[in-house]
């Protein structure tokens, strides 16, 4: 016997409950039909990440990030690729930290990127700076 999976939509947030048998099996969400893992990072605002953040089991890995920053624009296609690698056993999201400031400053967020990992609705481990593809493949098997 195993417990549910809450999954939270990435298209319209609605909370979904899932046997974790069936998180492989591309699952669509049960109130838009949207497909629940899309293999890319969702951006969310600061309303929908609370949400995602209260209601869903599985690890959210966040990017942190600004249009304005070089760093970021280059390690975006390397969170990316991540996203691909490791749905559905997590959720990659980006938070802009210019629209989202209240989350920056919450997480102390003082220098870009920087990426966190939350569980449980905590934040369980964070990292500032871009990694390369292989560190940062390294980072995540330890944590998801
Ligand atoms: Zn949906």
């Amino acid at each position: 016997m195993s417990e549910a999976l809450h999954v939270v939509c990435p298209h319209c947030d609605g909370v979904n409950r899932l046997p974790p048998a069936r998180l492989a099996d591309a699952p669509k969400c049960g109130r838009c039909k949207g497909p629940l893992f899309t293999g890319a990072p969702v951006a969310l605002d600061e309303g929908r990440f609370a949400k995602h953040l209260s209601k869903s089991d599985i690890p959210l890995i966040v990017d942190f990030w600004a249009a304005w920053c070089g760093p970021c624009r280059a390690f975006a296609p390397v969170f990316k690729a991540a996203a691909a690698r490791h749905e559905p056993r997590a959720r990659f999201i980006k938070i802009d930290v210019d629209a989202a400031q209240g989350l920056a400053a919450r997480y102390n967020v003082s220098s870009i990127p920087t990426l966190a990992v939350f569980k449980g609705g905590q934040i369980a481990d964070r990292l500032a700076g871009a990694l390369p593809g292989q560190q940062l493949e390294a980072w995540l098997a330890a944590r998801i």
